[in-house]
């Protein structure tokens, strides 16, 4: 299938950002969007990158209705010689496509999905800023279309990638965060949607955090639903400890998101020679590390920030600082080897960088 490619009328660009302290996140978005729509018929057809504009959407489409909505998050980032760099692009494709399966959506072939994402940041590549931490982010989104009421798979669909240019998401240096260990409300459940990148989990989400804000701190520190004794993430991030020499984050079973940060993470400690586990982690095993003075460090990892420092906790209305609320030396560590890797600073052992321009 050929991408179809029609550029905006030059006069109709939108202005660029002169500030890239100033660009935050997802607030801009570019001149133009990738789209393919779907259907049981024919499936997909006519991909094409085209203006960025709203979409025609029947007030009966199902995605309105009954939430058949996927997203990814990835970004294109600028090197210092102006090259143009994805990070691990197929593992967002790859889940992508398992969220599909999950929620009866259609799948997408990777190398259509490789091919829009290439030809739309390239088309956009004057967005792609230019300070060291800010990037492109790229958002691509599935949608059920079909207009009818009634609970079932939709037979349209609507695949689109909208991209945006984000700031570094510290500016002025990291800020460990306060997060707060909910017990009433849960994200994911087993058998549920908890490991998809699917709209019903962020909505379900968002009162544990307006609770938290509430109370002062920055994220929730998500417990499982059946004993809500182990932890699962924080926020839309993946979580991980460092308990005396062992760096401890949750299993993938199905309640948590497979971030592909959490991958490059392990993957990298691993190779240094570190301690890893993926294994269940409990707050009382959290909370006695903390007592023991063996709890070092915790932080949250993923594409937005790669990783951000956690410096305490909140549980059962108790504080728990983590390394007297600084950041620590492996997460710093860390944060360093996968900037270096994702803006082509440093050379690539595990071949994570596509350079597409
Ligand atoms: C996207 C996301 C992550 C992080 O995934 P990355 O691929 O590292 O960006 C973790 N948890 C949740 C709930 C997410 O939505």
């Amino acid at each position: 299938m050929e991408i179809r490619i029609v550029p905006v009328t030059p006069g109709k660009k939108k202005p660029k950002p002169t500030d890239e302290s100033k660009l935050g996140f997802g607030k801009i978005l570019t001149d133009h969007m990738f789209t393919m729509p779907y259907h049981s018929d024919k499936g997909w057809y006519d991909p094409a990158v085209r203006p960025y504009e709203s979409l025609p959407l029947d007030p009966a489409a199902m995605c309105l209705h009954y939430g058949q909505l996927i997203f990814e998050g990835m970004k294109a980032y600028r090197g210092k010689g102006g090259e143009i760099n994805l990070f691990r692009p197929t593992e967002n494709i790859k889940r992508m496509n398992e969220s599909a399966k999950r929620l009866c959506m259609p799948t997408l072939d990777p190398e259509i999905f490789l091919e829009a994402v290439k030809k739309l940041v390239l088309l956009e590549k004057d967005w792609i800023p230019r300070s060291s931490g800010a990037s492109l982010y790229i958002r691509p989104t599935m949608i059920a279309t079909e207009a009818a009421l009634g609970v079932h798979p939709a037979n349209a669909y609507l695949f689109y990638i909208i991209v945006g240019p984000v700031g570094a998401y510290y500016p002025e240096g990291f800020s460990p965060t306060k997060i707060y260990v909910v017990e009433e409300y849960v994200r994911s459940a087993p058998g549920g949607i908890g490991y998809c990148k699917a709209a019903g989990n962020y909505a379900a989400s968002l009162m544990a955090s307006a609770i938290a804000v509430e109370k002062g701190y920055t994220q929730v520190l998500w417990l499982d639903a059946v004993t809500r004794k182990f932890v699962e993430e924080v926020g839309t991030s993946n979580i991980f400890f460092v308990i005396d020499d062992e760096l401890i984050t949750p299993p993938l079973a199905g309640t948590i998101l497979p971030g592909v940060t959490r991958d490059s993470v392990l993957q990298i400690a691993r190779s240094w020679g570190l301690k890893v586990s993926e294994r269940p982690l409990s707050m009382d095993e959290i909370i006695t590390a903390c007592s023991k003075g063996i709890m070092k460090e915790a932080f949250a990892s993923g594409t937005a920030a790669i990783v951000s420092p956690i410096g305490q906790i909140c549980y059962r209305d108790r504080e728990y600082p983590i390394n007297r609320g600084k950041t620590g030396a492996l997460t710093e560590k860390l944060y360093q080897e996968i900037l270096e890797i994702q803006y082509g600073e440093k050379d690539d052992p595990f071949g994570w960088r596509m350079k597409i321009g």
